[in-house]
């Protein structure tokens, strides 16, 4: 499988707020990974929102919700704060560990696992090579202050042209409104 295939979402939605989670439910999802920063903060902002902490709350019931960041312990930790939630810092995705790491701690199989992110380099391709669905979301803010972002963007581009080329059809169900929003 080409590395560009690995770069296709499920889903693409607005927000964590849009997505229909009794469906995943139904097809056999039972536990769920959200990146934190530009998925559900903005990368500039320190704590979640009421709405965030409710949705992460209320999704809490029916999931096993993990936070899987690429970030360090104390912006991670500090935006957390008010949720009992597990979560891995400097998480290295793409790379396997982090994600490894995360199932040891929900004891759930990657098969019913899905993750949600905003990023295809790090979040999709990282969560689909590992043999994990994955649920693309519109970023908070589009801007980033980190260098690596903004490197894996030029790559992101790279592969959507790919994918454009080779799968129109998915490109244009999955990622079409994913360009146009950025
Ligand atoms: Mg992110």
């Amino acid at each position: 499988m080409k590395i560009y295939q690995k770069c296709i979402p499920d889903a693409y939605h607005a927000s964590i707020f849009e997505i229909d989670y009794p469906t995943l439910k139904k097809q056999g999802i039972n536990s769920l990974f959200f990146d934190l920063d530009n998925t559900i903060i903005g990368y500039d902002e320190m704590v979640l929102n009421h709405d965030q902490v409710q949705l992460l709350k209320k999704l809490s019931e029916d999931f096993k919700v993990l936070i899987i960041s690429n970030t360090n312990y104390k912006r991670v930790s500090k935006a957390l704060e008010n949720l009992d939630l597990p979560f891995i810092y400097h998480a290295k995705k793409p790379l396997k560990c982090g994600f490894k790491r995360a199932l040891k701690i929900t004891g759930m199989k990657k098969e019913e696992t899905l993750l949600i992110g905003d990023q295809l380099m790090t979040d999709v391709f990282g969560a689909n090579r590992f043999g994990m669905r994955a649920i693309l979301v519109r970023s908070v803010k589009r801007k980033s202050d980190r260098k690596i972002t903004q490197f894996n963007r030029k790559i992101e581009k790279i592969m959507l042209r790919k994918i454009e080329k080779n799968m129109p059809s998915l490109y244009n169900d999955r990622l079409k409104q994913y360009v146009q929003d950025h």
